[in-house]
């Protein structure tokens, strides 16, 4: 088989993992003539790689499609009836470096099914790493998937190729994943990522207290996971509850959601149907609350209803849920109370302290703040402006944020 093809079939059997992203990493780049490529720490950057050769940023691939695993939700299972491939370690380092040359990418994003053993897949997909890094100096970003059940020591060099490393949760619950993954062990998942967090957490003290030597890298775009949603029946709540439980117990960088796609000759354990794709994204905006808001998982999602509205956002559901807390007085309120106002994003509040030091702030100064006003009006006092308690309080405050109904099509 060739290289196109192989492409074709492990960048395709690739793209059901979400949680590739190349955002916090360290600054390196060739500027001193050496080596290959460079990283801009921060900067966004999309996460696939299309076959017909339109490029995303990073090179997304498996290193192979086989897997001894059979896991119900995954294309690449075992028993299922998919074309197989398998790149040699040479042939994604010739791709990447190849690739990034014509400036399709800017990095790599490396999984793969388990072949043979756990320790033998790592040492395949670390070796990927230590060549792109040692022979070809590649100074891009790389992404690894951790096999959890793999040995300390490739973990460990792992980290020392890699941008960031990446476990895969797989689902929120530990019933679900051993109903639908079972030879995936839970406890061995949370026990590499508690190794990572241990390494990450040793590197960033030698880090501050290093002197004049550099001390040993390990991974500094940290770690990552993914969880499926829709493939199980957890509610909202429980899939953010397990976020939570996972930023504070490893430290994660980011949880990742990625809608449970319907894939062929699927076991019946399975929704037929696909989530829908609003309900990952109100997960990843209550996601965001609890990282930069200052909200609690517990309290972003109604107790009674366990999941997210889908059809306005999870702020402006919780503030419809609180009208009690509110209007909130622009000129006096902390930042934590801002934050949690409706349309206030965390640069619009630091943009609204700075400039409530110097002058009242007034309806028709939002626009300049950039702050939509159709949004946060009904829940803030300004100096010219005071919402009607009628208004706060009416059932039809909510209404207009909802989107309006649209009469169905009748097929005729
Ligand atoms: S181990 Fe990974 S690649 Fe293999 S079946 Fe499970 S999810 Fe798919």
């Amino acid at each position: 088989m060739d290289v196109q093809r192989k492409l074709e079939i492990l960048a395709d059997a690739a793209k059901y993992d979400a949680s590739c992203a190349s955002s916090g990493t360290e600054r390196r780049d060739s500027s001193d003539g050496k080596g290959l490529g460079s990283t801009a720490p921060g900067m966004g950057i999309c996460h696939s790689y299309a076959p017909d050769g339109r490029c995303i940023s990073l090179l997304k691939v498996l290193l192979t499609n086989a897997c001894n695993y059979d896991c119900l939700y995954c294309v690449n299972r075992a028993s299922s009836n998919v074309p197989r491939a398998r790149f040699t370690v040479d042939e994604v380092v010739k791709l990447t470096i190849d690739f990034y040359r014509r400036n399709y990418i800017e990095g790599l994003f490396l999984s793969s099914g388990i072949i043979r053993s756990a320790d033998y897949t790592m040492e395949q997909v670390v070796s990927v790493a230590r060549k792109l890094r040692e022979e070809h100096h590649f100074r891009g970003y790389i992404h690894l998937k951790t096999i959890p059940e793999a040995d300390d020591a490739l973990i460990a060099e792992a980290g020392k190729y890699a941008d960031r490393l990446s476990i895969n949760i797989e689902v929120p619950e530990e019933n679900s994943l051993a109903k639908l993954a079972p030879e995936k062990d839970v406890r061995a998942i949370r026990r590499t990522m508690g190794r990572l967090r241990l390494k990450l957490d040793e590197a960033k003290d030698n880090a501050k207290t290093a002197t004049k030597a550099k001390p040993p890298r390990f991974a500094p775009a940290g770690q990552s996971t993914q969880m499926i949603i829709g493939a199980d029946a957890a509610n909202d709540k429980t899939i953010l509850d397990t976020s939570a439980n996972l930023y504070g117990s490893y430290r994660l960088k980011r949880v990742y959601y990625s809608a449970f796609s319907p894939i062929p000759d699927s076991s019946r354990a399975l929704p037929l149907a696909a989530p829908p794709l609003i309900r990952e994204h109100r997960l990843y905006q209550a996601d965001w609350l609890m990282r930069f808001y200052g909200f609690d998982a517990g309290e972003i999602v109604e107790e009674r209803a366990g999941m997210l509205p889908l059809d306005i956002d999870p702020k402006l559901a919780w503030a419809l849920r609180h009208r009690d807390r509110f209007p909130l007085d622009v000129a006096t309120a902390s930042r934590e109370e801002l934050l949690r106002v409706p349309g206030f994003g965390t640069r619009a509040v630091d943009r609204i302290i700075a400039t409530r030091r110097l002058t009242t702030i007034r309806a028709e100064d939002l626009a300049r703040l950039h702050i939509p006003g159709k949004k946060a009006l009904p829940f803030i006092v300004l100096g010219n402006h005071r919402p009607a308690r009628h208004l706060l309080d009416g059932e039809s405050l909510a209404m207009r944020f909802k989107p309006k109904a649209v009469q169905m099509g009748f097929g005729f």
